[in-house]
């Protein structure tokens, strides 16, 4: 039991090195691209669980798709006039939001109009909790000359962390009089994964050698009034966090904005509370391209990606991925049972049934730390490097049996003395070599053989030094036919040789060779000593001598004590 325990533990250290040492490999990709996936599974089905709920106090001022239509048909094309921005900020703070945050970019425009835009910057003055945001991106500089942020708008970074953060080589930048205005500017960059898929939100962004928060970074640390504690996951895709979703798209409350742009020109009345509520102003129609894949949606607005960031950092809930020992030591313990599962089970049916169940269990059991504390923990490498083992076992488990098997038949054919097949293997041999005779006429001698006075062979040297020369005389048998002649010990010092496609003639001169190589040996005894034996034989074939089994064995044994008679030493 230690042994195949010892035997399973090695094969689970053996797998978790491979494991490590295709760490780099694309494999690894592979294995990570499968575990995103569980991710999103894990996700959706909580969402679908409805056990996830997002902050009611976050909202989200929509430009739908009907607003866009509204402002095309009151206000002409897009861009929105920014005082009518202003009339909105100005409307809101009379009801004292928590915060405003536009997840818009107040660039440069052709439409823009310096009355307009200075309405929009005096909210920046006026009220301190406005935010908006900036994007970085790699333009070239021949086609957009990169522009030196103010200070204010940077983060300090401890250097000693070594942040894998994003790196941007251009900004698209707002009005500066809005920079002038306020620090409250974050930045909207966004990090996907391979397959296009948005798990993460990269926290601080590099340009120009300084560090920019995210936009959701500014809005979510304003709400708690204070800094929160930074949970940062590093992989290839940089350094942020891993969001955790409420819902698909719309889960967040939308009020489209065209509802309130008409309360806020003093149109009609429009009965909604922002009384201490976190406004995200963003864009939701399809026509205005800001939508990303996500893993509970395939559709899902960016506005809606930063207020799940943002109502993340209030609920301290992000995604936190189990540090690597936490993975190996799932894979170990999966690993383990799956091995000893094969080996203590007997039936493979029930041992597969039982470790099926138990990954279906560490399944849930991952679903279930990921609902009560938001962790990650992998599937999909503890559950292949369990399966391979699972796999590995039944291999061994089949080798194991089939040498057992081979060890058995070969106890239950052979004598253990000399090693020569015993005397039931030859009785069954020699009936089916026999029958096959018969069926294709084909010829078949027998030998009998018997060591001349063995008695008092054993008399003189003591049974230990007969049992040697019994070993040395069967050896020597076996080694001077050929390997499809089939050579028994029939009993006591008598052995027999079926000698298959082997007439009677040539059965004779073998059997003659035989006696000859056995008389002139030197047999080692116990103690040193040496001595020669002889032996005599009798010699019979299929066909001559009958066709039956019993009368093919009474013809060599009647010639055998001929040969005794005539002085031993002999072939008869
Ligand atoms: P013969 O030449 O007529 O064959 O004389 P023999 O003494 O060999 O014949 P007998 O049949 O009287 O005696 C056979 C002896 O073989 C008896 C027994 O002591 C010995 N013998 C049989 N099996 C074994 C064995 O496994 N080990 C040893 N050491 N002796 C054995
Ligand atoms: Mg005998
Ligand atoms: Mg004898």
């Amino acid at each position: 039991m230690l042994k195949k325990f010892l035997y399973v533990l090695w094969i689970c250290i053996f797998v978790v090195l491979v494991v490590l040492g295709l760490k780099n490999g694309s494999f690894i990709t592979f294995i990570n691209s499968m575990e995103a996936r569980t991710f999103d599974i894990r996700q959706r089905a909580l969402v679908n669980s409805g056990v996830r709920k997002h902050n009611p106090n976050i909202v989200i001022v929509a430009i739908d798709d009907a607003s866009y239509e509204y402002i095309l048909d009151h206000y002409g094309e897009w861009p929105l006039r920014r005082d009518l921005y202003a009339k909105m900020v100005n409307y809101i703070e009379a009801q004292k939001p928590k915060s405003i945050a536009f997840d818009l970019m107040f660039v440069k425009s052709l439409k823009s109009d310096k009355a307009s835009d200075d309405a929009l910057v005096d909210v920046f003055k006026k009220y301190d909790n406005v935010f908006t945001s900036m994007n970085l991106d790699d333009q070239p500089a021949d086609l957009r000359e990169p522009v030196e942020l103010p200070d204010k708008l940077a983060v300090k970074l401890d250097e000693s962390q070594d942040y894998n953060l994003m790196e941007y080589s251009n900004c698209r930048v707002i009005l500066q009089d809005i920079i002038d205005a306020t620090s409250n500017i974050g930045m909207i960059n966004v990090a996907r994964s391979d397959d296009g898929v948005l798990r993460k939100m990269p926290v601080f962004l590099k340009y120009n050698n300084k560090y920019y928060p995210q936009l959701g970074y500014l809005v979510g640390n304003h709400y708690l009034g204070k800094k929160q504690d930074l949970v940062v996951d590093d992989d290839e895709y940089g350094s942020g966090v891993i969001l955790n979703w409420y819902g698909p798209a719309g889960t967040f409350e939308n009020i489209p904005m065209y509802k309130l742009l008409k309360a806020a020109e003093g149109g009609e009345s429009f009965d909604f509370n922002f009384k201490d509520k976190v406004v995200y102003f963003g864009a939701t129609a399809a026509s205005l391209f800001d939508i990303k894949t996500v893993p509970v949606d395939k559709v899902y607005p960016g506005v809606e990606v930063q207020a799940t960031y943002v109502n993340n950092i209030i609920d301290g809930s992000y995604i936190i991925k189990s540090p690597m020992w936490g993975n190996l030591l799932s894979a170990l313990v999966l690993m383990v049972i799956s091995g000893i599962c094969v080996f203590c089970i007997s039936s493979m049916l029930t041992a597969f049934g039982f470790v099926l169940t138990v990954y279906a269990a560490y399944v849930a059991f991952t679903y279930y730390l990921m609902y009560a504390f938001n962790l990650w923990l992998d599937i999909v490498m503890p559950l292949s490097a369990a399966f391979g083992i699972f796999i590995v076992a039944v291999i061994i488990k089949y080798l194991i049996k089939s040498r057992d098997f081979d060890h058995q038949y070969k106890l239950a054919t052979t004598d253990g003395l000399t090693e020569l097949y015993n005397h039931r293997y030859f009785q069954e041999q020699l009936q089916q070599i026999v029958a096959h005779a018969k069926r294709y006429e084909v010829p078949l001698s027998l030998i009998i053989i018997d060591i001349d006075f063995f008695k008092r062979f054993n008399d003189t040297y003591g049974h230990q030094s007969g049992d040697a020369v019994l070993r040395q005389v069967a050896f020597e048998l076996k080694k001077n036919v050929r390997a499809s002649d089939i050579v028994c010990r029939y009993g006591g010092e008598e052995m027999s040789i079926i000698l298959p496609n082997t007439r009677y003639e040539e059965a004779v001169a073998i059997a003659n060779k035989l006696c000859t190589i056995i008389s002139s040996k030197k047999c080692k005894l116990s103690n040193n000593r040496e001595s020669n034996v002889t032996i005599s034989l009798g010699v019979s074939s299929f066909g001559s001598d009958g066709t039956e089994p019993s009368k093919i064995i009474e013809a060599a044994d009647k010639r055998l004590y001929h040969a005794k008679e005539n002085g031993r030493n002999r072939v008869n």
